[in-house]
């Protein structure tokens, strides 16, 4: 984007800071936070309102590891990756729980389920349950005879559920507004998209219409529109739309779901919202070209689609309560990224990336931010280094 000098605001501002961060979802928020607690002066820079993208449109699962199972995500991953990243996730929703998050009104202490519907996921879930217990995982196989009498499971179609007893869930607004109080002194500026970035080799100034802010470093938390700012980062982060549906059923005991379910490899997920409602989010990987892109908006396509499995799992019976979209910034092996990013044709030592939460942002995004601070202001080592993607 470019800005008009005419349409830059008349009552424009400088301010000036230590870090600027661009980006308040819940990477940029999080990350102010660690550099406030550590005395460090930082703007938050958003180019619509708080929680505007991904962070406040999510299905608000803050699950341990990922909606993949263990098995899958070991032979992808490796295994010692993976157990990485499940204790990662436990850390995670530790983190929110020492910030205030079960306080929320949306957030509720409720196991996550990852549904096998037949083969192969049924035989990937018994490994992925010897393997987790074998790292020292708690888990729990749930076998159709034993399983909760909610509409999922009498619908006949599960053949074995994987069960994290201690995942939960939460409204992502109401993390995003969590994440916002927790700072004391740090200014967010909304409507302030962020549209040049110079770099001298000293100070990093950054525009947009209403405020510039000059600093000593950056970092870039626009997790799905990454490629804006830093035309490198394309073909490394690629945007991925996600839609989701929220249904009311007539009989409002079928509301009710006993865990936050994940099925077809992660590829759907439904749980039990307030006010009786169930969302069902997914379908994305069946439209892949069509959902590859970071338009918001709904296709007749995918919410059919969504609602065809509302019907053939769960139920007929239902109003349509709300429909919407978001887009996720999606990595090459779904791990996040963080690095120095070079901005124009520079190798600029002090603008950072820290995104790419793919698909689960709610479990590791806090936890990851705060280590991207880590990174850029004590030279930690990274666990998610961009530069293991050089040859992309
Ligand atoms: C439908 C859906 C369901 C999901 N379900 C889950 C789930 O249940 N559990 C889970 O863990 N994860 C889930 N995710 C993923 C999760 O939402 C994301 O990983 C997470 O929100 C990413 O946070 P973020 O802060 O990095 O990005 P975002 O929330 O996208 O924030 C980026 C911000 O940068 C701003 N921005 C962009 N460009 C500029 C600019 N030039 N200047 C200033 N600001 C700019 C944007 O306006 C935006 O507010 C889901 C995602 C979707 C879309």
């Amino acid at each position: 984007m470019t800005v008009s000098l005419w349409q830059r605001t008349s009552n424009h501002t400088t301010e000036h800071c230590d870090v600027a961060i661009i980006g308040a979802g819940i990477t940029g928020l999080s990350a102010a936070i660690e550099l406030e607690a550590r005395g460090i002066s930082a703007i938050v820079l958003e180019a619509d309102y708080a929680g505007s993208k991904a962070s406040g449109r999510n299905a608000g699962y803050l699950i341990r590891g990922a909606a993949e199972n263990y098995a899958l995500a070991s032979k992808q991953l490796g295994r010692d990756t993976a157990k990485f990243l499940w204790d990662w996730t436990q850390q995670n929703l530790a983190g929110l729980k020492a910030l205030g998050i079960e306080s929320t009104p949306g957030y509720a202490q409720r196991p996550s389920c990852i549904v096998a519907l037949g083969e192969p996921e049924h035989s990937e879930l018994v490994e992925s349950h010897a393997m987790l217990r074998e790292n020292g995982f708690k888990a729990e196989l749930i076998e159709p005879k034993d399983a909760p009498s909610d509409l999922l499971w009498k619908s006949g179609k599960p053949t074995l559920g994987l069960m994290n007893p201690h995942d939960a869930v939460c409204s992502p607004i109401e993390l995003v507004g969590l994440l916002g109080t927790a700072l004391a002194s740090t200014p967010i500026y909304e409507n302030a998209e962020v549209f040049r970035i110079e770099d001298d080799g000293n100070r990093i100034a950054l525009q947009t219409r209403s405020v510039d802010v000059i600093a000593s470093r950056v970092l870039i938390c626009t997790n799905a529109y990454a490629d804006e700012l830093i035309p490198a980062l394309k073909g490394i982060i690629t945007p991925n739309r996600g839609q989701m549906l929220a249904i009311k059923p007539h009989d409002r005991s079928h509301a009710n779901l006993e865990f936050a379910y994940y099925l077809n490899h992660g590829s759907e997920y439904v749980r039990s919202a307030p006010n009786d409602q169930i969302i069902f989010g997914g379908a994305r990987t069946y439209h892949q070209v069509n959902e590859a892109t970071s338009a918001d908006g709904i296709t007749d396509e995918v919410q059919s689609h969504l609602e065809s499995f509302v019907k053939e799992l769960l139920t007929d019976a239902y109003d349509i309560t709300a429909r919407w979209s978001g887009i996720m910034g999606f990595s090459p092996d779904g791990m996040p990224i963080i690095g120095q990013v070079p901005i124009h044709t520079l190798n600029n030592k002090n603008i950072w990336y820290c995104g790419g939460l793919t698909g689960h942002g709610m479990s590791m995004g806090y936890q990851t931010a705060r280590h991207a601070i880590a990174v850029m202001l004590d030279g930690d080592h990274t666990h998610f280094a961009l530069d293991r993607f050089e040859n992309t």
